[in-house]
């Protein structure tokens, strides 16, 4: 069972051949709105995944929050957890040009007020066998449920994204840090680009890292001196888009189902499973839509 506390946002999408300077207007097309939010996205990937799934955030009483809520439930994501509350709902504003090229501006909205979680919250992350956070609603939310989880007993996996220096106070509640090498730097403050480098600095910070590397796959390191590469499927990628939260889902979704961490074999098979999760997504077109269900992960893990 994995339980998940972080954002759902709509993202409101409009194509043009190229992206306005400020102050400009360009002619757009092809508008759509997509449910999005990396705590949304990294749930519904759970629940696809295979596994019970359920989702801790806030959206607004608009329309907007309605649609979430019903992509969620319709992927089985398990909504008791899910406030509505008075206000807008959490956008993205995302324009993309032709040589897909985009800008983004997120107003948080419903998100920002999960500041503080109440005693259904910690029952369902004690119920769940591990806690999946992001950095998209506020650090205070964030902390308290990995506090919880710690002390209940669940595995705590934080995908430090958006990438932002963590206080220490969560980074000693970390069991798992899942970060993209542009997070990594972030995380660690270390300038380098090897993977090697970035793994070394952020055992310094939390006990095990896994370190994705979009085509070329992922890595993993933790304080036990265990070390893992594995390669990503090779596939036509049409669409990156999600990608990330496709991998993080999956993998705690492997994570909770292998027991975590005991053998380089199940980290192996953990780390595999969810870049073939990454790897199928990318290979649609779309973002939470794109998201894989179990046999389309299992083809190309077993590939
Ligand atoms: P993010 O989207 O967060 O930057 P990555 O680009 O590292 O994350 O992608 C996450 C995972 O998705 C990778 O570890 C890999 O498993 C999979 N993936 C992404 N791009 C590709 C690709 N072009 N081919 C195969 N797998 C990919």
């Amino acid at each position: 069972r994995v339980a998940v506390v972080g954002s759902s946002n709509l993202d409101l999408v409009v194509s043009a051949s190229r992206l306005p300077r400020p102050g400009e207007t360009v002619l757009g097309e092809n508008f759509r709105t997509v449910p999005g939010g990396k705590g949304a996205n990294q749930a519904i990937a759970a629940a696809r995944a295979g596994a019970a799934c359920d989702f801790v955030g806030a959206v607004g009483d608009d329309e907007f929050g309605t649609r979430m809520r019903a992509s969620l439930v319709d992927s089985g994501v398990d909504v008791r957890g899910l406030r509505t509350v008075a206000g807008p709902s959490g956008v993205a504003l995302i324009a993309v040009d032709r040589d897909a090229e985009n800008f983004i501006v997120v107003a948080p909205g419903a998100n920002g007020t999960l500041t503080e979680l109440d005693a259904d919250d910690r029952a369902t992350i004690a119920a769940a066998d591990v806690l999946l956070l992001q950095l998209e609603v506020p650090l205070a939310a964030v902390i308290q449920a990995a506090g919880w989880a710690r002390a209940d007993g669940t595995t705590v996996v934080l995908n430090a994204a958006p990438a932002a220096a963590l206080p220490t106070e969560l980074l000693d509640l970390v069991d798992v840090l899942v970060v993209n090498e542009h997070e990594a730097a972030v995380v660690a403050e270390v300038a380098s680009d090897d993977p090697a480098v970035l793994l070394d600095a952020l055992l310094k910070l939390v006990p095990r890292v896994v370190l994705t590397l979009g085509a070329r796959g992922a890595g993993y390191a933790d304080r036990h001196g265990l070390r893992v590469t594995v390669p990503a499927p090779l596939i036509d990628a049409v669409d990156t888009t999600a990608a990330g939260d496709a991998f993080t889902g999956a993998l705690a979704v492997g994570w909770a189902e292998r027991g975590g961490a005991n053998s380089a074999d199940t980290v192996t098979a953990s780390l595999r499973w969810a870049c073939a999760a990454g790897a199928a997504c990318a290979q649609r077109p779309g973002a939470s839509t794109a998201l894989p269900d179990r046999p389309a992960i299992d083809a190309l893990y077993d590939a």
